[in-house]
């Protein structure tokens, strides 16, 4: 499995920092076919957009769900949780309302929507973590939301992963921030790795990537690459990585 990491910034990225360093909005893409979240910045960064058949959005905030760049990639499947589908609409768009723990298939992938710890201005809208397979590799794609939740715990059981994505939108010594009540700090990210390496379902050297940073609590990637130990992951706009 692939991942192109083609947005690894949080929604407080408009444009180049005072480093000059810049990160699209949070948008991933797996074997150049499957979609995660679709924002402004996502189409100018995919080789072939007509090959992207599936599109799966974690949640609705406008930092993930940009309807007209979705409306750029028709024809394809979208998948969101049944609470706010039908608000997504489109010539070429087949919308599939996903449920809580019960998989679909989707571009030879098998996909499990899980609930994640997080909000949007929808009241009713249940936001999503994905628990994603093909062939024989398992990667938990945890953004946005503080923590994992119990249900996610559950779903995920005692299945192997070989990879994890975070929402890593806290930096080192800002643990006190407002955000982590539904956003991770790198502290946060730490400790469930440990818990997921202890109850054997990551092994040690699994690859554990943050994305979703955001502009004002982490310092440059170079820093971070220094500061941050393996296998922490510190994800980059067009970073490619194997499971
Ligand atoms: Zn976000
Ligand atoms: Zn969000």
């Amino acid at each position: 499995m692939k991942a192109m990491f083609l947005g690894t910034g949080a929604a407080d990225w408009s444009g180049p920092d005072e480093n000059g360093e810049y990160r699209r909005l949070t948008s991933t893409l797996l074997d150049g076919t499957l979609l995660i979240d679709v924002t402004r910045s996502t189409l100018a960064s995919i080789k072939d957009p007509s090959a992207v058949t599936d599109v799966f959005f974690t949640h609705s905030h406008d930092d993930h769900f940009d309807p007209e760049a979705l409306r750029a990639l028709a024809p394809c499947r979208v998948y969101a949780h049944e609470s706010w589908a039908d608000c997504i609409k489109g010539d070429g768009l087949n919308v599939i309302p996903l449920q809580i723990g019960v998989p679909v298939e989707a571009a030879g992938f098998t996909v499990t929507p899980m609930p994640s710890n997080h909000y949007s201005d929808r009241e009713n809208e249940t936001t999503l973590h994905y628990l994603i397979e093909k062939e024989g590799k398992r990667l938990l794609y945890a953004t946005d939301g503080g923590w994992l939740t119990t249900r996610e715990n559950q779903i995920v059981g005692d299945r192997k992963l070989d990879g994890v994505v975070f929402d890593a939108t806290v930096g080192e010594g800002y643990s006190d921030d407002f955000q982590i009540f539904h956003h991770n700090s790198v502290d946060m990210i730490r400790l469930m790795r440990g818990a997921l390496v202890k109850t054997g379902r990551l092994q040690a050297s699994s690859p554990v990537f943050l994305t979703h940073l955001s502009r004002t609590l982490h310092d440059t990637q170079a820093v971070l690459e220094r500061r941050i130990e393996r296998p922490l992951i510190v994800c980059y706009d067009g970073m490619e990585a194997y499971l």
